[in-house]
């Protein structure tokens, strides 16, 4: 199969779909891999890398297109891509469709296949295409939190482990799934002392089964939050209820119980975030501060590192574009159902129920 990786052209998008180790496995499987120019620079992969492994690189992102039976791409098409996807070809990235009425009609128009990585899904509704961006997200809010506790930066000016005779920060992480327990192991490796709280008693069971002794489990509920706020140093915002927006567990009211200068992490922030006075930031501008309260909220915290993000999401995205490409995307779904869920559009036609509901449009 003839293979196409664009460069990513939203704006400060620095990942790319594919890396050289990837061009090799599919050269190794009998592939043909066209990159666009400086598509892996923004994550530390020159042309001439790509050129090794056996990679023929285009100069326009049009060229791209116009060769490849399938386009290997990270973030949703923009407009000025939608001309250029064809019918036929298979189009495996990101689409996140529920959320943009007119990509979903210029997919349907295209007569393309979108395999979505957003709704490939285990056996055990695992996400496997999702959780390495929650790994990373994870891990990075104890280091942006850390941060920007700093007194410069308008933190309370503690550092997250103490000192010899000084105690440690604390920190709180709302939600216990794969951003919280990322967060939780960062911040307690640092010699923090955390809490992690759930509406999971089983989940919570789990956890403390895994976490080092600085790290204790609470249920979730609005009298243990209240109580653990006005304590905590740092605190994350991890909780997800599935195909829902967040529910706010700080509201605007609670902010004068926290000290000035605690530091809010709102990872849920692509949901809505779970604490009601966070309104989605870049990393351009990440923070803004309400009754002395730091609120950080970035909604796409992996793109601030974009060698680590593109090498865990293309670990798990490679075997599944292999089987793409081996196969082609009818027998492959035929024999995956974790890909057969990935098809939200295939010739013309939504196939995902969710995407057809979320537009009225037939299913
Ligand atoms: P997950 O499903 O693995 O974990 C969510 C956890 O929240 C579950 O354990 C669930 O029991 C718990 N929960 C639900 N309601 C709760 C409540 N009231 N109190 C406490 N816990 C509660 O989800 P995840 O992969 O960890 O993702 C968490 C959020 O982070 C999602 O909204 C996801 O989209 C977001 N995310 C954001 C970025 C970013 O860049 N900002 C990146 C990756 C993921």
């Amino acid at each position: 199969m003839i293979i196409g990786v664009p460069k990513e052209i939203k704006n400060n998008e620095n990942r790319v779909a594919l890396t050289p180790a990837g061009v090799a496995e599919m050269k190794k499987n009998g592939h043909e891999v066209y990159v666009q120019t400086a598509a892996g620079e923004g994550s530390g992969f020159s042309d001439q890398e790509y050129i090794a492994y056996g990679a023929q690189i285009l100069g326009t992102i049009e060229e791209v297109y116009a060769v490849a039976e399938m386009i290997m791409k990270v973030k949703e098409p923009i407009a000025s891509e939608y001309n250029l996807i064809r019918k036929d070809q298979l189009v495996f990235t990101y689409f996140h469709f529920a959320s943009s009425e007119p990509l979903t009609h210029a997919m349907i128009k295209s007569e393309a296949i979108c395999l979505a990585y957003e709704t490939v899904e285990k056996a055990d509704r695992s996400l496997p295409l999702l959780i390495p961006m929650s790994e990373v997200a994870g891990r990075m809010s104890i280091q942006e939190g850390a941060k920007y506790l700093e007194k410069p930066l308008k933190g309370r000016g503690i550092l997250l482990g103490g000192v010899p005779g000084v105690p440690p920060a604390k920190v709180l992480v709302l939600g216990g799934g794969i951003v919280g327990t990322q967060a939780a192991k960062m911040a307690a490796g640092l010699g923090a002392q955390v809490t992690i709280m759930d509406v999971s008693l089983p989940r919570l069971r789990q956890l403390s089964e895994i976490m080092p002794a600085n790290v204790m489990t609470i249920i979730s509920n609005s009298y243990n939050i209240q109580n653990a706020i006005k304590e905590a140093d740092l605190i994350i915002g991890a909780v997800l209820i599935p195909g829902a927006k967040a529910p706010n567990l700080i509201t605007r009211e609670m902010l004068k119980d926290m000290r000035p200068g605690t530091v809010l992490v709102d990872v849920a922030v692509d949901q809505g975030g779970c604490i009601e006075t966070c309104e989605p930031t870049t990393h351009e501008n990440p923070t803004f501060i309400i009754d002395d309260i730091v609120h950080y909220c970035v909604a796409n915290m992996p793109g601030a590192v974009p060698y680590t993000s593109t090498l865990a999401l293309t670990n798990a995205t490679l075997p599944y574009a292999v089987q793409l490409a081996n196969k082609g995307w009818k027998k492959a779904c035929a024999e995956n159902a974790e890909l057969k869920k990935g098809l939200n559009i295939a010739n013309g036609k939504i196939v995902y129920k969710e995407v057809a509901e979320a537009w009225n449009l037939p299913f």
